[in-house]
């Protein structure tokens, strides 16, 4: 009996993303064709430039807008994430109240269920809504830690402005009838949360986005950005409002190497799966799903029949280092591939078609920020720690009210003008965050060895340092 997932012949490791890869990798954009000059430039093709062109152009028709992308629009964390268009909100309640107030904090976590809606939304009317299904969320406990923490989480969501409809509490029986995880002790279900095919919806935005005139300049890397000034490695682009939205690519720009820690989330997906694979799980819907781990694991299920899980490997390198086509370590393979087979043991030997990696932002204060500054036309948006897919889109619309000088609920949110001071210098920023990971990882694997109700203390201490 194997206790994890195979290799299929020909398993692919990095070359961006399984989702990218499926799409068909994009012939690549023209680049910048020397120095230019626009209204907005906007640095980063990913889902955060991506929708704040998207909204500037809806609200303002003749704003001649440019994107400069290093690659293309795509290849960062936009095209390779976990597919969950959740409404996570990107940061802590208790830090967005404490800045702001728990009105503006809970009216943060209602405009996500609504970016979740509105996101759908956009993809059907603009031709990319196919697999995007709104199935919602489930969070699952498989130790008694675990249920512990989720009973928490779940007590607090109505202070956190959730009302009755937007969860409903599962037993294990009620689970099952979702999916059949294995040593489910409890779980919620929310509705607020929709199931894309990364690479399908970034692409899919960002032809909309060329539709309404954008001009995308991919193969172009972004230098130096300046007020209102964005110098490239093909010539320079000058504009009155300038768009940092580089997120775990952050640090490569000049004096920003410490704004955020560009964290690595790694994935696995399996093979297609039979009726008969997928009738012994029983998850005939969309729902995403995660556990409630320390490191924890967030699930698809894809649209062509697979399971596509990610989550663990090895969060950060000494130097913010990471390996640009995603390729992932053997070590977060076998983790990955062991975790599928725990949660699901009918998928033992299963065998998995691809991994790869991608790299978040991390803010030191593990809460996510958008910003612009009138006096240089510089704006930013990123820090969503994970929780981007549908942040981006909630960024974008907050960007396009601040930049053409609307007061509206978004730009009163928490999360704008928020800045969190920078990380240690290294070798202190590698030593913490591999000894964090290091610590979450005992503390998972105490909490199943006992299955007492209560968090492991060495995981406390460490939510305690690290501000997570
Ligand atoms: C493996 C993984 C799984 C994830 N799963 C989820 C999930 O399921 N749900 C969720 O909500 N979030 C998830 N996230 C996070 C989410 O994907 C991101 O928060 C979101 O995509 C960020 O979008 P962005 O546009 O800000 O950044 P990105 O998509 O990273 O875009 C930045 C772009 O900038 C370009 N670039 C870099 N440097 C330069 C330069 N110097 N000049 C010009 N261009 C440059 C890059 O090529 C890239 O295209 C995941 C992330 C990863 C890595």
């Amino acid at each position: 009996m194997h206790s994890t997932a195979d290799l299929a012949p020909g398993f692919v490791n990095g070359r961006v993303s399984h989702w990218v890869r499926g799409e068909g990798r994009p012939v690549q954009r023209p680049g910048l064709p020397g120095p230019i000059e626009a209204d907005v430039a906007i640095v980063g093709g990913g889902l955060t430039g991506l929708w704040t062109a998207y909204y500037l152009k809806q609200t303002k028709p003749e704003l001649d807008i440019a994107i400069i992308e290093r690659e293309f629009a795509g290849f960062g964390a936009s095209g390779r994430n976990g597919g969950w268009m959740s409404a996570k909100a990107p940061g802590q309640f208790r830090r967005y109240a404490r800045a702001a107030g728990r009105d503006a904090a809970r009216a943060m976590e209602r405009e996500m269920f609504a970016a979740v809606r509105e996101g759908v939304a956009v993809a059907q009317r603009e031709g990319f809504g196919e697999h995007v299904v709104r199935d919602g969320m489930i969070q699952v406990a498989t130790n008694s830690a675990q249920l512990a923490r989720l009973r928490a989480q779940i007590a607090a969501l109505p202070e956190h402005g959730w009302g009755p409809d937007d969860f409903e509490v599962l037993s294990p029986t009620e689970l099952d009838r979702r999916v059949r995880v294995a040593d489910a002790r409890g779980g919620y279900w929310t509705p607020h949360c929709a199931r894309i095919n990364p690479a399908e919806f970034t692409f899919g935005l960002a032809a909309a986005v060329e539709r309404l005139g954008v001009r995308i300049y991919e193969g172009t890397t972004a230098t130096q950005i300046e007020p209102r000034l964005v110098r490239t490695n093909r010539g320079t682009v000058r504009a009155e409002h300038v768009v940092q939205a580089l997120e775990g690519y952050t640090c490569s720009l000049a004096g920003q190497a410490r704004r955020y820690l560009p964290m690595n989330s790694s994935m696995v997906v399996t093979e297609r799966l039979s009726d008969a694979q997928m009738d012994e799980i029983g998850w005939h819907g969309a729902e995403l799903m995660g556990d409630v781990a320390h490191s924890f694991a967030y699930i698809q299920h894809t649209a062509d029949n697979r399971i596509a899980i990610g989550g663990r490997g090895i969060p950060y390198n000494f130097a913010n280092g990471f390996d640009r086509q995603g390729r992932t370590a053997d070590f977060a393979v076998g983790q990955l591939g062991a975790r599928l087979v725990e949660l699901f043991p009918s998928l033992a030997g299963v065998r998995l078609e691809s991994s790869w990696s991608g790299v978040l932002g991390v803010p030191r204060d593990w809460c996510a920020g958008v910003g612009y500054d009138r006096a240089t036309g510089l704006a930013y948006a990123g820090g969503y720690v994970g929780h981007g897919v549908t942040a981006t889109n909630v960024a974008g619309r907050t960007l396009r009210d601040l930049i053409l000088g609307e007061r509206s609920e978004l730009t009163r949110m928490p999360w704008v003008g928020r800045t969190s001071r920078n990380w240690e210098p290294e070798p202190l920023r590698w030593i913490a965050a591999r000894s964090l990971y290091a610590v979450y990882r005992f503390a998972d694997r105490q909490e199943y060895r006992s299955d007492a109700p209560r968090t492991h203390l060495a995981a406390r201490l460490a939510d305690l340092i690290s501000g997570r």
